[in-house]
């Protein structure tokens, strides 16, 4: 069901709610008018005092906030605009971000588990494609046992900044890749260098395994 941009960013702010751990919203926090075009949708109902998300709310919501995070990534790691841009143009950019879309550019950019404020990206049909269809075939390098080798198949960027680091130094897409050691520091060789990095960023880095 189509939904005012204004209830959109409710069903979003309710989501959000629930994925900090909180009740709900209270009072204070949402205009009643909004509410109640939710409530006539079936995407919320009121209970105990705050309103909360119907299971059909919920996927919704979830949409809107996975095309509102997919358009942070895009802006931060293939437009390379800074954050306060970032937090401007995201919430438009959702809006552009309709199904099917969302898809397409989730692929380009990897399909990233979090956006750059690090929060949780809920996955989509390509995502879970991805994870099981070529689980056997990519794995992240924390997944490689050592002397497993293969080709860096796409980097997951991070919020740190620390994986641009390391495409800088030249730990690339297409590049051949072995892992040395593993757990709690991995070492890997890659092209004529070895890297030495922590569990968060290998676990960014896939390969697509020799078989
Ligand atoms: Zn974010
Ligand atoms: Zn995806």
């Amino acid at each position: 069901m189509m939904v005012s941009e204004r209830a959109q960013e409710q069903l979003e702010r309710l989501w959000m709610a629930e994925e900090d751990g909180s009740a709900g919203l209270s009072r204070s926090e949402y205009s009643i008018d909004v509410m109640r075009e939710l409530q006539g949708g079936g995407q919320v109902v009121i209970d105990a005092e705050t309103w909360k998300l119907t299971d059909s709310g919920r996927k919704e919501a979830s949409l809107a906030i996975r095309r509102h995070r997919l358009g942070e990534v895009l802006f931060a790691n293939v437009l390379n605009e800074d954050q306060q841009k970032i937090d401007d143009q995201a919430c438009r950019l959702e809006h552009v971000l309709f199904d099917g879309l969302d898809e397409s550019i989730c692929t380009l950019l990897g399909h990233p588990r979090n956006c750059p404020h690090g929060k949780a990206i809920p996955p989509g049909e390509c995502c879970r494609e991805m994870r099981s269809h070529q689980a056997a075939a990519i794995a992240s390098l924390i997944e490689l046992k050592p002397g497993q080798s293969g080709q860096v198949a796409f980097i997951q960027m991070g919020t740190s900044g620390r994986l641009e680091k390391l495409m800088a130094m030249g730990v690339l897409p297409g590049g051949s890749i072995k892992l040395l050691r593993a757990s709690p520091t991995f070492v890997f060789e890659s092209g004529y260098s070895q890297f030495a990095v922590d569990e968060e960023i290998a676990s960014g880095i896939y390969v697509r395994r020799e078989l």
